[in-house]
C-alpha cells in the first residue's frame, strides 16, 4: 500500500541525505517536492498545502539548519505529521452497551459485508464476546445470502427476515432477538447504493434513530481517493458517525483516501481492511502507518 508515496517521499527527503548543513532553500525545496508527493497520492490541495507549511514552521523553529544531522530531523518531522494527519492518537470502538449496537454505513461495494463479517470475527476471538450480525440489505436478496455465507464461516448467528422490506423493523427485532439470545454485540449490515442518494440516506438515518448505535462506522472503498472524502463528508453530515473503517488497503491504494479524511470529518480511523479473508482487519495506528509510509 501507498508504495508510490512512499517512493517519493523517499526521494524527496534523500535530497537532504549527506548535507551537514542545509540552508532554508533546501527545506523550501524538499517540501515542494513532499508537497508534489502528496498530491500525487490524491491528498487534497489545501491538505498537502497546510501541511508542508506546518513541517516548515517547525523545522525552522526547530534550527533544522544547524542541527547536527538535518535530514533526520526532516524525516522526523514529516513522520510526525503524517501521525498526525491520520488522527494522531488510536481510537478504540466503544463496546460498552449492553448490548453494543454496531451500525455499518457506507456505498455499495465499499466492504462494509465483508467488514461486518471480520469485525465479528475480531470481537468474538480477541474480546470474546457473543456477537449477531444482522442483515438489513432487503433489496438484494444476495447480499443477505452473502452475510450468512460469512456468518456459517466464522460460526456467527446472522439475523435476517426474509420478505420483510423495512430495515427499521428488521433491525429492532434484531435487537430484541439479541437480548433474548445473551448477545453482547450486534453489528447491523445495511444497503448502500452506488452513489449518494437521498433515499439510502434517509433510510440510514432512520435505522440509526431506532437502535441508536453506540458506534456507527463509516466504511470506505480506500481506492477511491479524493471520492471517499466526499463521500465521508456527506455520510457523516447525516450521521455523525463516530468512525471510519478504510477497506482494501492490500490494494496499490495511492494514499489519499487514509490522509484527508481526518482533516475532513474530524472522525478517527478506527480499523482498516486489508484482504478479502475474515482474518484481514487490523486496528488502525497513524503513528505505524506514518512509519510505513516513510520506510
Ligand atoms: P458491500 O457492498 O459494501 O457490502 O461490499 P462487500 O463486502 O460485498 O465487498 C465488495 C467487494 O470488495 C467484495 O468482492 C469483497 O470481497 C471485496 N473486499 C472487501 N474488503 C476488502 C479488502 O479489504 N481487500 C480486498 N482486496 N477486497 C475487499
Amino acid at each position: 500500500m501507498f508504495n508510490n508515496l512512499s517512493d517519493k517521499l523517499d526521494k524527496a527527503l534523500h535530497v537532504l541525505k549527506g548535507h551537514g548543513k542545509i540552508t532554508e532553500v533546501n527545506v523550501a525545496e524538499t517540501l515542494k517536492e513532499v508537497r508534489r508527493a502528496l498530491l500525487d497520492a490524491d491528498v487534497n490541495f489545501k491538505i498537502a498545502k497546510n501541511f508542508t507549511k506546518t513541517v516548515k514552521e517547525k523545522a525552522l523553529g526547530q534550527d533544522v539548519l544547524t542541527s547536527l544531522n538535518p535530514s533526520q530531523l526532516m524525516v522526523k518531522l514529516v513522520k510526525d505529521e503524517l501521525t498526525e494527519l491520520m488522527g494522531g492518537e488510536t481510537v478504540g470502538i466503544n463496546l460498552s452497551g449492553n448490548p453494543t449496537v454496531i451500525l455499518m454505513s457506507g456505498l455499495q461495494g465499499s466492504g462494509k459485508t465483508t467488514f461486518s463479517g471480520k469485525l465479528a470475527n475480531y470481537l468474538k476471538t480477541k474480546k470474546t464476546k457473543q456477537v449477531l450480525l444482522v442483515g438489513c440489505d432487503v433489496y438484494r436478496p444476495a447480499a443477505i445470502n452473502q452475510l450468512q455465507v460469512v456468518g456459517e464461516q466464522i460460526g456467527v448467528e446472522v439475523y435476517a427476515e426474509v420478505g420483510n422490506q423495512n430495515p427499521v423493523e428488521i433491525s429492532q427485532n434484531a435487537l430484541k432477538h439479541a437480548k433474548s439470545t445473551g448477545k453482547n454485540v450486534v453489528i447491523i449490515d445495511t444497503a448502500g447504493r452506488l452513489a449518494v442518494d437521498e433515499e439510502m440516506m434517509t433510510e440510514i438515518s432512520n435505522i440509526h434513530k431506532a437502535v441508536n448505535p453506540q458506534e456507527t462506522l463509516f466504511v470506505v472503498d480506500s481506492m477511491t481517493g479524493q471520492d471517499a472524502v466526499n463521500t465521508a463528508k456527506a455520510f457523516n453530515d447525516i450521521l455523525n458517525f463516530e468512525g471510519v473503517v478504510l477497506t482494501k488497503l492490500d490494494g496499490d491504494t495511492r494514499g489519499g483516501a487514509a490522509l484527508s479524511i481526518k482533516s475532513v470529518v474530524d472522525k478517527p480511523i478506527k480499523f482498516i481492511g486489508t484482504g478479502e479473508k475474515m482474518e484481514a482487519i487490523d486496528v488502525f495506528h497513524p503513528d505505524r502507518m506514518a512509519d510505513r509510509i516513510l520506510g
